[in-house]
């Protein structure tokens, strides 16, 4: 099959032809229809996520959408011919994470880094090995093997482009609202990059009923996309300091909710001292390696809480169908965050307007 193969950071990944072998009993074989272009896999390209945890060569992609065309004999969920999404966060169905009903963090499927979840690498390009990103999806290919925790069945009216964004961008956005903060009814929420993480947040905030939905970026048309999508507020923070602005607009007491939708110690900071005394800053976006956040000693008397979002704490077969379902259902808008759709070949391309910002999202088509 054909791959965008990444030999190193700050180069341009490569088209090759690859073999993949699976599925092992507990996979699945997956014709990739749609895969999005992520920051996470832009964290890869750029350097700042590094060392032990991404070794090179390395496929990445990890937000996509497919068509299942052949199962292990363990599989019993799905069968060839079924659309799918991929997760990025397979999960064992056993440990106690799991079993208490937080398998975003399941404690079961430690493999080594750039292995699939049974330790093996299935990549290769000739007699070298190539390493998956996350546990196995490396979706920027014609093919994907999953472990079968990681596709999730769905409606087959679901168009595929805005299928892949459930398996990243919008689980994670949507999921920081509705599942980690849990924003109540008439919440006042403030969102910081909009990206397609920060469109997602946006999206959650108007799902959820927030009464206030303030957006922060530095790029004009990106805040034009929050507007768009429902942010009641927009700040652009190279002309305006946003925390004054954010006091402005909240009668000078903060935000109930601020998101971080970057990952930036200095934007999560910013949240922090967004929320109001006893309001939650939620982390979404994923820090560059080794960073740190400072918080003020002066917590306690603030009662506010910082809280940790992975994946917008998914259930992926509970939460993809349901995502599913709010687009059928003309709630969750998905073809608006597709600015541009590429073909494979293009990949260097749609990751070069990520980089500039250009997009609210940009969606490669392996098999289209
Ligand atoms: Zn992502
Ligand atoms: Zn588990």
């Amino acid at each position: 099959m054909r791959a965008a193969v990444l030999y190193e950071a700050h180069t341009p990944m490569r088209i090759e032809d690859v073999s993949l072998d699976g599925p092992h009993d507990d996979e699945v074989l997956v014709q990739v229809k749609a895969t999005g272009a992520c920051h996470s896999d832009y964290h890869v390209i750029d350097g700042s996520w590094n060392g032990a945890s991404y070794p090179m060569p390395m496929i990445l992609g990890h937000e996509a959408a497919g068509v299942v065309e052949k199962v292990g004999a363990n599989v019993t969920s799905v069968k060839p011919g079924d659309p799918v999404i991929l997760s990025f966060a397979p999960n064992c169905g056993r440990c106690r994470m799991c079993t208490i009903g937080q398998p975003q963090l399941c404690s079961g499927m430690r493999s080594p880094a750039g292995t699939f979840p049974d330790g093996t690498r299935r990549h290769r390009k000739g007699d070298l090995e190539l390493n998956a990103f996350g546990r196995g999806m490396s979706s920027f290919a014609e093919y994907s093997v999953v472990h079968q925790s990681a596709a999730i069945k769905i409606n087959p009216e679901m168009p595929m482009n805005g299928a892949a964004l459930i398996g990243c961008a919008v689980m994670t956005g949507v999921g920081a609202v509705l599942n980690t903060a849990r924003v109540e009814l008439g919440s006042t929420v403030a969102v910081f990059a909009t990206g397609g993480v920060g469109l997602s947040v946006v999206q959650g905030a108007v799902l959820a009923n927030a009464s206030k939905i303030i957006a922060i970026d530095l790029l004009d048309n990106k805040l034009d996309y929050a507007r768009g999508f429902g942010a009641t507020h927009a700040v652009n923070s190279k002309n305006q300091d946003p925390l004054q602005a954010i006091r402005d607009i909240t009668d000078g007491e903060g935000v109930d909710y601020a998101f971080d939708a970057i990952g930036d110690s200095r934007v999560s900071r910013a949240c922090y001292d967004a929320v109001r005394r006893g309001g939650t800053a939620v982390i979404v976006g994923m820090a560059p390696t080794g960073s740190e956040i400072s918080i003020p000693g002066t917590i306690a008397g603030e009662e506010k809480i910082v809280k940790g979002c992975f994946y917008g704490s998914s259930r992926p077969a509970v939460d993809f169908p349901r995502l599913v379902d709010f687009y059928l259902r003309g709630v969750l808008q998905l073809d608006r965050m597709i600015t541009r759709t590429y073909p494979l070949a293009e990949i260097n391309a749609a990751f070069d307007a990520l980089g500039r910002g250009d997009n609210a999202r940009g969606v490669l088509t392996p098999t289209n």
